[in-house]
């Protein structure tokens, strides 16, 4: 395997890059229409939680009880909660590259990631994200969510790592600029399956 001889840490976006994301748009919607709800008010709620679900400082039940059950339904918070799960898919390619990343133990491999507690420890358990990375800096635990420089900057200091030494992807333009305007090796990766040739770009192979 070829090996950066600057680079000693890549960070990892977890949505959109390791698997499908975790409760987008279209998950939302397709839950609405499963669910028989109004997607406009559950999108419209979403919008208002959303950013406290994902920096932990909200519960999931907090979550459900603000977005869907606000009001008596037909069907349970367990059900709907499964519904959000079944969302998420790896994208296997990826997977066996971090395979190998770590079978060659060159980088430290971390994931950075914007995710509610919940359904960032079903993902990291149901994926067994954790053969890969050392550290999840997750906007739960952290309490703050990309592109805020914060959380690249805690990532930096909780693996004393120097800007220059980390080669960091992410599938969101905002979120690689962040990341750009802090000195980080970039990827912003707009196809999955580029992941292989934007990393030889960089001489990892
Ligand atoms: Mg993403």
């Amino acid at each position: 395997m070829m090996k950066n001889k600057t680079i000693r840490a890549l960070f990892f976006d977890i949505g959109g890059v390791c698997l499908t994301n975790a409760w987008e748009y279209e998950s939302r919607r397709r839950a609405a229409g499963h669910f028989h709800l109004d997607f406009k008010e559950l999108d419209q709620r979403h919008h208002h939680v959303f950013g406290s679900f994902e920096c932990g400082r909200i519960t999931l039940d907090d979550y459900l009880t603000g977005v869907v059950f606000y009001k008596k339904r037909k069907f349970t918070r367990k059900a709907f909660f499964q519904f959000m799960k079944n969302e998420s898919r790896p994208h296997p390619s990826t997977l066996s590259l971090l395979e190998e990343l770590k079978a060659h133990g060159n980088y430290l491999l971390a994931a950075v990631n914007n995710e509610s507690f919940e359904l960032n420890d079903y993902r990291i358990k149901k994926f067994k994200l954790d053969r890969y990375f050392t550290n999840f800096f997750s906007s739960c635990f952290l309490g703050v969510r990309k592109p805020d420089p914060q959380i690249y900057q805690m990532a930096m200091g909780m693996t004393q790592m120097e800007a220059k030494e980390i080669l960091f992807i992410d599938d969101r333009e905002n979120n690689a600029q962040a990341a750009r305007a802090l000195g980080m090796n970039v990827i912003h990766l707009k196809d999955v399956k580029r992941l292989p040739e934007e990393l030889r770009a960089y001489g990892i192979k």
